[in-house]
Parts: C-alpha cells; sequence; structure tokens
C-alpha cells in the first residue's frame, strides 16, 4: 500500500542501462528524386526539400519537391501501368504482396530506424508497431487479391483505376501500407506522396519495390509539400482520392473533388473521448489513457485526448496518472528505454505550445511532470489538463501532441452527452466492468471504432474510420477494398 500513499508529484527514478539501438545498417542517400515508372529521376522541378531528424534537428537527406509536372508524369506512368497491372490475374498480384511484406520483415530493423530518425517516434513503437503492422497489411490484402468475387458475392468487383493517395506525417510507412496494399490488391495503380517532414520511409519502400521486380508504375511516389498534394488532387486522370490528414485539407479536397467523376475517401482528425466508469480496473485504465494520449507523441488521429472520469474515483484515478506520468521517460528516440519521443516539426511543436497557452489562459489547471528535455530538437513536456470545460478550446480542437484534457461525468447518459459533443466521430474507449455497459455505450457513441478495456489496438482485418468530420470511407478489413473496386456502392 506503501505506493498509493506516495504523494502523486513525486518524481519517481528508476535507473536505466543505456540501450541505444545502432543506427549502422541504416544507408539514407544524399538526396533522391521523385519514383516514378519503376525508378528514381530527377525531378522536373528541379527543386528540392530538406528532411531533419526532429530528436537532433541534422539533416538526413535532400528530396525532390514533385511539381504539377512530376504529378503529371507519374499519373501518366500509372495510367500506363494500369491495363496489364488490373488484367493479371489475382494470385499473380498477390504474389507480389507478399514478396512486398516478407521484403518488409526481413529488411524491419532499417524500416524502423529510418522511420524514427526520419519522424521522431521512440525507435521501440516503430519497430514493434508501426513496420510489423505495416506488413500485416500487405499479408492481409494479399490473401485478398484472388478472393476479390468472395468479398463482394455477385457484385462488379472492377479496379477503379489510377489511385492518388496523400498520407501524414504521423504513421508514415503504415499509411503507405494502408493505402497501397488494398489498391494493388484490387487491381489499381498509385501515385503517393508523402508528407513533407516524413518522406523517407517511403523512399526506402520504393527502393524494396525495385528489389521486389514489381512493374514499373504500377506504385509511383512523388515527394513535395502541400503543393504537390494539390497537384495530385487536381489532376484530372487520377480516378481516386484517398488522403489521410487535417480536416482542413480534406475539406478542401473535398471541394476540390465536388461534382467530378472522381472518388474520395477521407481519413481525418479526431478528438476522442475516453471514459472511465467507476468498477473499471484502475490501475489497467490509467495504462490504457496513458497508452491512448502519449503513443506517438499524442500525433495519433484516434488519440484518446479527452478523458472522462466517473467524479466518484476522479480524485483516486488522477492522482494516480499523475504517478504514472512521472515515470513517462521523454527523450531519445533511439533509446529503447524512451517511451515518449520528439514533436515531428516545428510547426507541430509551435501549433501545441499555442493551443496549450490557450488551456491556461482559459482557466484550465495545467499539469506536468518534473521533465528534463534534451536541448536539441523538438520536445514536449506530457502533460494534464485538469478542470477542463467543454468549452475550453483544449477540450474541442485537436491538440495532436501529448496533452490529456480531463473531464468528469457523473451519469452513463452524461458520459455519452459529453463524449459525443465535437464535431469529430473517429474513436472512442470505454472503461468498465460490466459488459452490458460496453454494448450500451457502443450503441450511443458517435465513432466509428470503439475500444472498450483497451485502445490503440489495430489489426488489418478490422476496419477502421470515422464519420462527422473525421471523414468517410473505411480502411483495413474487407470494407477497405471497397474504395477501390467499382459497382460496389
Ligand atoms: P495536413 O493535412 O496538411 O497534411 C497531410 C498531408 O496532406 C501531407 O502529405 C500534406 O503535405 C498534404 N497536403 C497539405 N496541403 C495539401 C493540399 N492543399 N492538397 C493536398 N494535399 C495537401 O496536416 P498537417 O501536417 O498540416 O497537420 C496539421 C494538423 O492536422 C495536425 O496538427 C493535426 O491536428 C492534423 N493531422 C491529422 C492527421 C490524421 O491522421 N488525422 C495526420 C496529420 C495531421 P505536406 O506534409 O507536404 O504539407
Amino acid at each position: 500500500m506503501a505506493a498509493l500513499t506516495t504523494p502523486a508529484t513525486t518524481p519517481i527514478e528508476f535507473e536505466y542501462v543505456d540501450s541505444r539501438e545502432a543506427t549502422d545498417i541504416v544507408g539514407i542517400n544524399d538526396s533522391y528524386g521523385v519514383f516514378v515508372d519503376g525508378s528514381f529521376r530527377k525531378p522536373l522541378s528541379k527543386k528540392y526539400l530538406d528532411s531533419l531528424n526532429p530528436a537532433t534537428e541534422e539533416h538526413l537527406a535532400k528530396f525532390a519537391q514533385g511539381s504539377e509536372r512530376d504529378i503529371d508524369r507519374a499519373v501518366s506512368a500509372a495510367r500506363d501501368a494500369f491495363g496489364p497491372w488490373s488484367t493479371l490475374p489475382g494470385a499473380e498480384r498477390a504474389k507480389y504482396l507478399f514478396r512486398i511484406a516478407r521484403m518488409l520483415q526481413e529488411r524491419a530493423r532499417e524500416f524502423a530506424l529510418v522511420e524514427t530518425l526520419d519522424g521522431g517516434k521512440p525507435i521501440r513503437e516503430a519497430r514493434d508497431f508501426d513496420v510489423p503492422t505495416a506488413a500485416a497489411h500487405f499479408f492481409y490484402y494479399a490473401g485478398w487479391a484472388d478472393k476479390l468475387e468472395y468479398a463482394f458475392p455477385g457484385l462488379d468487383t472492377r479496379p477503379v483505376g489510377v489511385a492518388g493517395q496523400i498520407i501524414p506525417w504521423n504513421f508514415p510507412l503504415l499509411m503507405l501500407a494502408w493505402k497501397i496494399a488494398p489498391a494493388l490488391a484490387t487491381g489499381n495503380t498509385v501515385v503517393l506522396k508523402p508528407a513533407e517532414t516524413t518522406p523517407l520511409t517511403a523512399l526506402l519502400f520504393a527502393e524494396l519495390l525495385v528489389e521486389a521486380e514489381l512493374p514499373p508504375g504500377v506504385v509511383n511516389i512523388v515527394t513535395g509539400d502541400g503543393e504537390t498534394g494539390a497537384a495530385l488532387v487536381q489532376h484530372e486522370d487520377v480516378d481516386k482520392i484517398a488522403f489521410t490528414g487535417s480536416t482542413a485539407v480534406g475539406k478542401a479536397i473535398q471541394r476540390t473533388l465536388a461534382g467530378t467523376r472522381r472518388r474520395l475517401t477521407l481519413e481525418l482528425g479526431g478528438k476522442a473521448p475516453h471514459i472511465v466508469f467507476e468498477d473499471a480496473p484502475m490501475d489497467q485504465a490509467v495504462e490504457g489513457v496513458v497508452n491512448g494520449i502519449f503513443f506517438n507523441q499524442g500525433h495519433v488521429c484516434c488519440a484518446g485526448s479527452r478523458l472522462l472520469v466517473n467524479e466518484a474515483i476522479a480524485p483516486q484515478f488522477i492522482a494516480k496518472l499523475k504517478r504514472r506520468l512521472n515515470t513517462l521517460r521523454v527523450g531519445d528516440p533511439l533509446d529503447k528505454n524512451t517511451d515518449v519521443g520528439a514533436i515531428n516539426s516545428r510547426e507541430q511543436l509551435d501549433r501545441i505550445t499555442d493551443l496549450v497557452a490557450v488551456g491556461q489562459s482559459e482557466g484550465a489547471e495545467m499539469y506536468q511532470p518534473e521533465c528534463s528535455l534534451p536541448s536539441q530538437g523538438y520536445w514536449f513536456t506530457p502533460t494534464l489538463f485538469l478542470g477542463v470545460a467543454q468549452s475550453h478550446r483544449i477540450a474541442r480542437e485537436e491538440i495532436f501532441g501529448p496533452v490529456l484534457s480531463v473531464m468528469t461525468f457523473r451519469t452513463p447518459d452524461e458520459a455519452i452527452d459529453k463524449a459525443n459533443n465535437t464535431p469529430y466521430g473517429l474513436s472512442a474507449g470505454v472503461w468498465t466492468s460490466k459488459g452490458s455497459r460496453i454494448l450500451w455505450m457502443a450503441d450511443r457513441l458517435k465513432a466509428g471504432v470503439v475500444w472498450a478495456n483497451t485502445y490503440n489496438k489495430f489489426d488489418p482485418s478490422s476496419p477502421f474510420g470515422g464519420y462527422q468530420e473525421s471523414g468517410f470511407g473505411r480502411e483495413g478489413g474487407r470494407h477497405g477494398l471497397l474504395p477501390y473496386v467499382q459497382g460496389v456502392h
């Protein structure tokens, strides 16, 4: 019982042996062109951007700033490749996908390291989550490639054509896998635009595709900034756009495509409620809440960023939560002991800092554990806000950082009202020991995914996506094939 009486704010010192992952197996080129028609080419724009390590601000590589002409060349390559690829028997397409999945597994350590260097996430997460889950998506959709008529019996399962895919910086390789695997399994070809701050695993993936002997033009990767993404969205010969990112850009894309024949799926932001009832297993719930908001520095669209805790247990729960925050290790993402890594970019750090300042000025009570942050790089201390009102901006807007807004409730109805008081609808978490209450809550929560007594669990066979301002369309599972086939809507 000694642990329970420890004051919440006392830092707990553990001695950790240094466990830094070596980077000598990683070979990052000085500069990368665009990957079009099966090989790297100099960008027609002749322009390059820099990729930095957000943990050190060190330069990692130059990469192409794709222009409209680069996008045009990539779309033409994808169009030329579409005929042969789409008519290849499904079992043959599956062989390529299985090969890609196996090669990702073989080179998992290298991919994990590059993901961590380029994006700032802890190596433990890149190694144990991002890369294996990306490989699992390729394995999963390889399995569907020759069974499409069973996925949608009696319906037309022809591919849509050329898919333009735009991905964000929080899970660069995994988002690539979510997008490319179902598109290829169903016989489409692809032009992918990675995020400006995290292009490197996509470029490493392009090298892997060459080794896998994927036919040229089936996957094209054009790096660049938002303008490169906009050029892809506007290209008239793209049949479908799949976008993951901010709600603001998602809305702009929807406006561009409105009235055209081009299809669209959007996976946008969220402000997920994480609801803890009085009968929840408390220690497990604390771990779940910590995982829900501090995993990947809170750069997670489905992050459980609003904690709703039953008023009866709130003091005890918050004390435990504060105590747990004191044990989180923030720092070098390459250290296998690290729990919370670097913020992805200077811009994102500024956005988090601004919203946290708003939280303070609106009257919420901020709690941060004692935490010494590295002097170089972009860092933010794990943060709790207590006494948050529903009208506060930190309760309404996506912070996309390690910041949790805590509120309380008295009855299940009140929990539902507060949870659903958001324009988003991506995910939610419920902690209770009553199965019937989980089902009652899941029926009423406006969220695409509801986790019960757990959080942030992903499986390729399980569809993921939101509604309202969190977007539409599903990725993962049989549902994830739908946006890439015709005649099933
Ligand atoms: P964006 O929505 O700007 O970025 C997502 C992707 O879209 C990137 O590849 C980006 O390119 C590209 N893009 C940017 N502008 C356009 C455009 N006009 N047309 C087509 N593509 C475009 O997200 P941000 O990086 O600006 O992050 C802002 C906020 O968005 C975050 O603070 C967070 O709240 C939210 N977000 C949500 C994500 C989610 O998974 N739901 C993921 C990322 C961010 P580039 O990187 O080169 O700008």
